[in-house]
């Protein structure tokens, strides 16, 4: 978290720190399972090479991705959704709360 804040950990750079270390997690995880990189749009397994680049993608993995994690974990979708949902509104992360929400209404 400091790190990812420039050494100057705030309230004020808190949330842009958590969101960047929620990004690299996520992409570092998605390789335990055996995710390798990915080449669709905007998604969280994409390859960063700069914090810039790692701020512009999205903490979500595309519906590739989703599908071979879920395929090697076997996680209750609509579950995980909601529990993302209910984090990111509770971060006030507002892009990743809509994908969110998006993601949902497409299963309901
Ligand atoms: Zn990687
Ligand atoms: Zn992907």
């Amino acid at each position: 978290m400091y790190r990812f804040a420039n050494g100057h950990l705030t309230d004020s750079n808190f949330n842009e720190s958590l969101l960047r270390l929620i990004k690299i997690s996520s992409h570092e995880i998605g390789h335990m399972f055996g995710i390798s990189h990915c080449l669709n749009a905007n998604c969280v397994m994409n390859g960063t090479n700069s914090l810039s680049e790692t701020d512009y993608h999205l903490a979500r993995a595309c519906s590739l991705c989703q599908r071979k994690l879920n395929s090697s974990v076997h996680y209750d979708n609509k579950k995980r959704l909601l529990e993302l949902k209910n984090f990111f509104e509770k971060q006030h992360f507002n892009t990743d709360l809509s994908l969110a929400q998006q993601d949902l209404n497409l299963l309901q």
